[in-house]
């Protein structure tokens, strides 16, 4: 039973006549009909949306796996052939290897990062900092990142005379760029050259245009090419490497930048993608060192403080020697603990200049050392670099709000760690004060947080 009538006759006394009850029971069961059948609606719909995001879900996962595994067996396989004892390769050929590991890991961390880029955006926490940026330069420095194939040049740039700075984020626009014209050179196995268009549009708007001449998109695929882990279904294009996530991060930087993306292709002869940011007026500066912090611009030279004593405390033990190394290369004595009770131990007995801390350890919470270590006089103006895997914006939050003086995720480059290290050592200790508490606010600012007292 789904529901009932219940009829009255309240003015004239008699009953219903034979033909009102036929009449009612007709209308009530076409009544029933229709509550049952929006009932089961509901309940397909419902059912059909849970097993289409079990789908994209199952399906992404077989693809980022794939895509994971690619690099990690390429690097795999290199450094079993170089452990190989009965192998005695050249040192080109070695060389070769070792940079062919190194590719490997940078298009892991670049997933990766595309991954926790998304997850970003979902949480809404995408702050840009606008400025003029000519295109000009910004566009060369993108074609210099992947200038030639096979030897053939790879781009022909056209910019407009006279096109204005666009008002946007650089490094964002950065990420744009390099993701646009990395699906032109990966979609096109021609080598036809891709073409850059940039020209001031009325509105006053920055157009850029990225024209290749490669295996094209079919009109029936057009829709989903923004949105988040889909890809286009085409033979060729399955045969290429990709995650689907890069032009959705476009469209969403693009978006927070205030302009537009768009896509234009024919099947079998090519694809343009464009698109638009507002033109900077008159009042929009150039974007300075400061503002963009934490930077670290101004401080490259490694040197200055040579022999300054410094603490790894992490529990990977090949990372720590890789870092120690790099560090002692650099000129710094550098003492390692492989957990968190070594590492105290270690402070009280070498008083470092700086110390450098993983957070996630099985002994120790990284986050509370550094508490414990601000609270005491001895400690409280020993600068802290944390180094660790924790790499949202609210846990590099914490890291600032616990002391911290530096924050770098792993996977990094030596040589980025090195920097950090002596740039911070550079700064006097309220230098440092006052730069943390600018980076907790910024942080704050694009967690959407109330600014609290640190
Ligand atoms: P990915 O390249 O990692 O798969 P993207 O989000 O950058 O992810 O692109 C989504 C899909 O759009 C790609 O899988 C590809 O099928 C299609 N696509 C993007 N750019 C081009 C292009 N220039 N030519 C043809 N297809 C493209």
């Amino acid at each position: 039973t789904l529901g009932s009538f219940a009829l009255y006759i309240i003015r004239r006394p008699g009953s219903f006549s034979e033909s009102d009850v036929h009449l009612l029971q007709a209308l009530a069961n076409q009544a029933a009909i229709a509550i049952e059948n929006a009932r089961l609606f509901a309940e397909a719909s419902a059912a059909g949306a849970l097993r289409e995001l079990d789908r994209v879900r199952t399906e992404f996962v077989a693809r980022a796996s794939h895509e994971l595994r690619n690099p990690l067996a390429s690097a795999k396989s290199l450094v079993e052939t170089l452990l190989r004892p009965d192998l005695r390769l050249k040192p080109r050929d070695r060389m070769e290897f070792l940079e062919g590991i190194n590719s490997a890991c940078d298009r892991l961390a670049g997933i990766i990062n595309d991954l926790l880029t998304v997850s970003r955006i979902e949480a809404g926490q995408m702050e840009m900092d606008l400025a003029a940026v000519p295109l000009e330069p910004a566009i060369m420095k993108a074609v210099g990142r992947f200038k030639y194939r096979d030897g053939a040049s790879s781009f022909q740039v056209d910019i407009a005379a006279g096109v204005p700075p666009a008002l946007a984020d650089p490094g964002r626009l950065d990420d744009v760029l390099d993701n646009l014209l990395s699906n032109a050179v990966k979609y096109s196995p021609s080598l036809e050259p891709v073409t850059i268009g940039v020209r001031a549009g009325a509105g006053p708007w920055i157009e850029v245009s990225v024209a290749d001449r490669g295996i094209g998109i079919p009109p029936s695929e057009h829709g989903k090419l923004f949105k988040r882990f889909s890809r286009v279904d085409t033979t060729e294009g399955r045969r290429v490497g990709g995650v689907g996530l890069g032009l959705f991060i476009c469209k969403s930087y693009v978006e927070a930048m205030g302009g537009q993306i768009w896509a234009s292709s024919v099947p079998g002869e090519g694809s343009t993608f464009s698109f638009r940011l507002p033109a900077a007026g008159p009042g929009d500066g150039p974007l300075t060192p400061a503002a963009r912090d934490p930077g670290d611009e101004g401080v490259l030279q490694v040197g200055g403080e040579v022999g300054a004593r410094v603490i790894i405390i992490d529990d990977e033990a090949d990372m720590v020697k890789a870092t120690r190394l790099n560090l002692e290369g650099a000129g710094f004595q550098v003492v390692t603990a492989l957990d968190g009770r070594g590492g105290l131990a270690a402070i009280e007995a070498q008083s470092p200049d700086i110390i450098i801390l993983d957070i996630v350890m099985p002994d120790a919470d990284g986050l509370e050392i550094a508490r414990g270590l601000r609270a005491r006089p001895d400690t409280q103006n020993i600068p802290i670099v944390f180094l660790t895997a924790r790499v949202q914006v609210s846990d590099e939050l914490e890291g600032w709000r616990a002391g911290g003086d530096g924050y770098v995720s792993k996977p990094f480059s030596p040589s980025e760690l090195t920097r950090v290290v002596a740039s911070v050592l550079k700064r006097s200790p309220a230098a440092r004060r006052q730069r943390r508490l600018r980076i907790i606010r910024r942080l704050e600012r694009q967690l959407g947080r109330p600014q609290a007292r640190p």
